[in-house]
């Protein structure tokens, strides 16, 4: 994705995560958004430590960026962002916001959220200020309730793929000794495989 090639009309989809690890559910979604917001490209932005998982540890940065890296290598829509690993602690959507309208002044922002985050959306910082500065795409999640998009947030909610995958399951198969292949890209199963991680 050669963003300074971008016109000025670009719209960007913007999909923040811990992505502890990225899952076939992350991709499919994103490539959902991409087709069905017509979107130039999605950059996946890893958090160092999300404010409502305080008590998270996830696994370093480095090998969550790895793994991101693994799944998307190859896909010209897609980029990794690390300013949010780059900047360190607590990463607020606010800061990163700020900082891509600040390099693309011009461009239509779309951020990613799943449906299990929206009702929480008043409470993230600064939040009437980020209600401006993107266009919310909710992502439905097997099992949860269709939620609106409280005021005054704008978007609309995605139709495809809703996949009941999550981190913490693939974390918990991995311990319980189960495979996470087909549930995550196969680079990142070997990765896994070969590592200790979730052990
Ligand atoms: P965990 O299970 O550790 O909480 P997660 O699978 O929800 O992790 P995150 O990296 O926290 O993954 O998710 C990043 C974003 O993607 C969040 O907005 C989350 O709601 C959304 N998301 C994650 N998995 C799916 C899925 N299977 N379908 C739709 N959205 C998802």
């Amino acid at each position: 994705m050669g963003m300074e090639e971008w016109g000025v009309e670009m719209k960007l989809g913007l999909f923040g995560g811990s992505f502890d690890p990225v899952h076939l559910g992350h991709l499919l979604v994103a490539q959902a958004a991409l087709e069905e917001l017509e979107l130039d490209g999605v950059c996946f932005i890893p958090a160092t430590q999300s404010p409502f998982k305080p008590d998270a540890q996830p696994a370093p940065a480095e090998v969550r960026l790895r793994f991101l890296r693994l799944a998307l290598a190859g896909l010209p829509w897609a980029e990794v962002d690390a300013q949010e690993i780059a900047r360190g602690g607590v990463s607020y959507t606010i800061d990163t916001v700020r900082e891509y309208v600040r390099k693309f002044p011009s461009a239509r922002l779309h951020w990613l959220i799943g449906a299990d985050h929206v009702a929480m959306l008043p409470t993230w910082r600064d939040a009437a200020e980020l209600a401006q500065l993107v266009e919310f795409v909710v992502i439905p999640r097997p099992g949860d309730a269709e939620v609106p998009l409280p005021k005054p947030f704008r978007g609309r909610t995605l139709r495809g793929f809703p996949l009941g995958v999550s981190s913490s399951q693939i974390r918990a198969r991995v311990k319980a000794g189960l495979p996470v292949d087909f549930l995550v890209p196969a680079a990142v199963a070997e990765t896994i495989r070969n590592s200790r991680l979730y052990l």
